[in-house]
């Protein structure tokens, strides 16, 4: 078995999230006393966040970058980067290690094309759902054609994301905005919704809504999980 090596704390709500599944899906796997070997390096949310809002991406890319390399350092096989948002800091992670880095929208967009969807929906903080960085991954690698919500709505998804859910907080009215924000998508062509911020899927599952839901946490920890004993 491989050792998976994970950027966590952002938030912290959803990495106990991520070493729950890898450890589930390797004993689900491999039975007996087995668990998923890995490493996390976990940063201080109130760091990111900070400059997450004021646009320092270039100093989130060097953070993002020498936590990488601290995992590769410490041994780990493949480096996951246990949020959407960060993804943007992709590219600075990749060319400063030498192991491989397992993409959240590569693992996402292949679980689309497995269900034959042409056309869906992308929740998340804004700066993923408006930059281009996630729908373009999608669509050029599996021609997945991506909506957003309304600028009203993307409002209120991230508020709920930076007030509440990455703070432990689920409500119930949340729920209800999300589930009526997905309806709207729905009709307005959405065959599936990408639930593409990693403490969504605490709010929102198959469950509350009609069409397919892509949980990006779940299918990330276990697409790792998948790597690191296949390898
Ligand atoms: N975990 C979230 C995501 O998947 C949001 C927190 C962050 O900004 O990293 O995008």
């Amino acid at each position: 078995m491989k050792t998976i090596g994970l950027i966590g704390g952002m938030s912290w709500e959803s990495s106990t999230v991520y070493y729950d599944l890898i450890n589930k899906k390797a004993q689900e796997i491999l039975g007996g006393f087995h668990s998923c070997k890995s490493i996390m390096v976990s940063v201080d949310f109130a760091e990111i966040e900070k400059l997450q809002h004021s646009g320092e991406w270039k100093k989130l890319d060097k953070m993002m970058a020498e936590s990488a390399i601290q995992l590769e350092t410490a041994g780990a096989d493949i480096v996951i980067l246990c949020t959407n948002t960060m993804h943007l800091c992709a590219p600075a992670i990749i060319e400063n290690i030498s192991i491989p880095f397992l993409h959240i929208a590569e693992a996402t967009g292949s679980e689309i094309v497995k269900k034959g969807l042409k056309k869906v929906a992308l929740l998340g903080t804004k700066f993923t759902m408006e930059k281009d960085f996630y729908k373009q991954y999608i669509f050029n690698n599996f021609g997945v054609d991506i909506i957003i919500p309304t600028k009203e709505e993307r409002e209120k998804i991230h508020q709920i994301i930076y007030q509440e859910l990455v703070q432990g907080k689920i409500k119930n009215e949340s729920r209800e905005t999300y589930k009526q924000i997905i309806v709207n998508l729905e009709q307005r062509g959405a065959e599936g919704v990408i639930l593409g911020c990693t403490e969504i899927p605490l709010l929102i599952s198959d469950y509350d809504v009609n069409i397919p839901t892509f949980d990006t946490t779940t299918i990330h920890a276990e697409k790792a999980v998948e790597w690191a004993l296949n390898q």
